[in-house]
């Protein structure tokens, strides 16, 4: 059987394919990000990559780079507090907050084993990203690409796998230029979506654990203040 591809027209579907992908990676800027190196953790890469869309500005992108980044900071920072000297039996304050306030939805939608509690799902999920980085720093997942999108903050589609899984994002290149967003709330917003990648579902509403996990990154781990709707948190999640 034969097969055109319509975007370069060659008979062989399954190379004018990877062709057009490559090409299509022409109208992004590869940027390579720093990861750190938490102990506890094995083969975890050097960096991660991102193609960021050219009609993103340099400081657009720079925030972009940097909720990246902070991600990775809190990420590893879970690590070091679980790994406890050299014990690794420690729980994290990114576990503690969230199993104060996460109740609900605590399982991502691969997992066939229960999740008794927040903690246990904290984990799991920090465990998923770590898995998220490895594919995406070793190459085994296609490249994370990051669009510009005019609703919401930041949009991700809940991956159904757990391997292979790119970091694709779409960003508002709006919010990030407005002083709205602060950086905390960006750092929460980009986690997230990468819950989304990791396979937990919304809504994105109190004691949901996709919405409590990241608004304990946003409040950094303080309890909730009376006074502060989570709305105005959980507004930043799509
Ligand atoms: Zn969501």
């Amino acid at each position: 059987m034969k097969s055109t591809c319509t975007k370069c027209q060659q008979t062989c579907l399954k190379k004018c394919l990877k062709k057009c992908k490559k090409k299509s990676l022409k109208d992004y800027t590869k940027v390579t990000i720093t990861v750190p190196q938490p102990q506890g953790v094995k083969n975890v890469p050097a960096t991660m990559y991102f193609y960021i869309h050219k009609s993103f500005t340099v400081k657009q992108k720079q925030r972009i780079k940097d909720g990246i980044s902070d991600v990775l900071i809190f990420w590893a920072n879970h690590y070091v507090e679980k790994w406890a000297g050299g014990t690794n039996t420690g729980t994290s304050q990114l576990a503690l907050c969230t199993n104060r306030y996460a109740t609900k939805k605590l399982k991502p939608v691969w997992s066939k084993s229960s999740v008794p509690n927040a903690i246990v799902a904290t984990n799991v999920a920090m465990n998923q990203i770590t898995q998220l980085i490895r594919d995406n720093g070793f190459k085994k997942s296609p490249p994370a690409t990051i669009d510009p999108q005019s609703l919401t903050t930041i949009y991700a589609p809940t991956a159904s796998t757990k391997r292979r899984v790119p970091l694709s994002l779409r960003i508002n290149p709006k919010q990030l230029d407005s002083a709205a967003l602060g950086d905390l709330d960006l750092t929460g917003s980009m986690l997230h979506a990468w819950l989304h990648r990791a396979g937990w579902t919304d809504p994105k509403i109190t004691s949901y654990f996709i919405s409590e996990c990241p608004m304990c990154v946003m409040r950094f781990y303080k309890p909730k203040n009376p006074n502060v709707r989570d709305s105005s948190y959980y507004k930043f999640f799509d």
